[in-house]
């Protein structure tokens, strides 16, 4: 007897489908499945897409579980969509530098509402800790090639960057860079200058520095949240060349460019910058193509006392954990695309064997949705502080029903009680 089955589910491509899930696996994805069930439950036409896995989010805990934590940021998630998200090692207290603090933020994960991964950190301190990261689980590691505004996580030059991709290229696990050269940022004082102070050629730059150290070593390079398709494009010209490299961008990159930046001020800083409309254009034409491989939220929040007043005070990172989803269907991105970019790809590059896709024998990771557009309201946001820059934008699709491992986290805006799961790369599991 199957323990779960949901009927008369709508595929990416169309076709209706009914899915059996036994032992938190799918166990039958055909029409009209007659087998028994422990619980059965009619989709009544929504579409499935396989679970999200967010590779880029800071939730903060343990330290600073008042900007965001582990609790609600995975509520937030689950109600988006996600399976598994992937926390970045700055911003907690402490920084995810070594074993020890490695296991303080496996401990804070307990809470968490879905299953979850974890980058360790890339810095000048602490090259001979990433053997111990990788034993801890930890999928990657972050390094920051610019200033990460925490002197706690700081950033690396491009020699300590080749050390440490040398060596994570033996543990056989790839490096995220944000890439920003500091010989190529500038001071800015307020809204109207902070653009120019980050410009894109600081940022090709940097991925330039990157992708030859990544071709030097050998080791995989993951580059996060790019923002204009010069760098994209710089990527894969490397990876003709044989070099291991994967392009990452945010939803505010494809949806808000600078003027909006301008209009609403602090609640869409964020670094690298948003960019002019036609940068933004070529960026999203750039995801239509499949140049791009993920899309990573990014979710950087703070308390609302951060993200107001002062611009060069203030916080930067954008809260958008919940939306990834609706945001790329309202960018008019189909249903496949969207499954590849935000779930088959990032289980892939991370070497999770057992997510990512619809398929009998993988873990039973979905979300059923309803594909209509209506505004969002902040009675519908999970995080923390619900200071999401799509507030009152009509946006496609929200997704009604979520499963992890075939464990109803998410329905209707309620939550049940879940036990997380660490997800590691598989042994077996794909590298680039
Ligand atoms: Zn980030």
């Amino acid at each position: 007897m199957l323990d779960l089955l949901v009927r008369n589910a709508v595929l990416p491509g169309g076709e209706r489908v009914d899915i059996g899930v036994q032992d938190e696996k799918f166990a039958v994805l055909t029409p009209e499945v007659q087998q028994d069930a422990k619980i059965s439950f009619n989709a009544e036409g929504l579409t499935v897409l396989s679970g999200l896995i967010d590779m880029h989010v800071h939730f903060n805990e343990p330290g600073n579980t008042h900007w965001e934590g582990v609790f609600t940021g995975s509520r937030a998630f689950a109600a988006g969509g996600g399976c598994v998200f992937v926390d970045m090692p700055l911003n907690s207290i402490p920084t995810t530098l070594d074993r020890t603090s490695l296991e303080f933020k496996k401990e804070a994960m307990k809470q968490s509402q879905t299953d979850y991964a974890l980058w360790g950190g890339l810095t000048p301190i602490n090259l001979d800790c990433l053997e111990e990261l990788a034993e801890g689980g930890v999928i990657g590691f972050k390094a920051f090639m610019s200033d990460s505004g925490l002197p706690e996580f700081e950033n690396v030059s491009p020699g300590v960057l080749h050390q440490g991709m040398e060596r994570a290229a033996k543990l056989g696990l790839p490096v995220a860079v944000h890439a920003e050269d500091p010989q190529h940022l500038g001071a800015y004082r307020n809204m109207e200058d902070f653009t120019a102070s980050r410009p894109i050629a600081a940022e090709n730059s940097a991925v330039q520095i990157a992708l030859d150290i990544a071709r030097d070593t050998g080791c995989h390079l993951h580059l996060v949240h790019l923002s204009n398709v010069e760098a994209v494009m710089l990527a894969l010209n490397a990876r003709e060349q044989g070099v291991k490299v994967s392009i990452e961008t945010c939803p505010h990159y494809l949806f808000f460019n600078e003027q909006d930046l301008l209009d609403q001020g602090v609640l869409l800083k964020c670094a690298p910058p948003l960019r002019p409309e036609v940068d933004r254009r070529m960026l999203l034409k750039a995801v239509e193509k499949g140049w791009v491989d993920v899309i990573g939220s990014d979710h950087s929040p703070a308390p609302p006392d951060m993200k107001r007043g002062d611009f060069a005070a203030a916080w930067g990172g954008i809260s958008s954990v919940q939306t990834t989803l609706s945001v790329l269907l309202t960018l008019g991105l189909g249903f496949e695309q969207v499954q590849k970019l935000l779930s088959e790809h990032p289980a892939l590059l991370l070497g999770m064997q057992e997510k990512g896709r619809l398929q009998v024998g993988l873990d039973a990771d979905f979300l059923l949705l309803d594909p209509q557009e209506k505004v969002l309201t902040v009675g519908e946001l999970q995080d923390r502080h619900r200071l999401n820059p799509y507030l009152s934008h009509g946006l496609r699709g929200r997704v009604l029903y979520n499963f992890v491992r075939g464990h109803p986290v998410y329905e209707r805006g309620q939550f049940s009680s879940f036990t997380p799961k660490q997800i590691q790369r598989h042994p077996q599991g794909q590298r680039l």
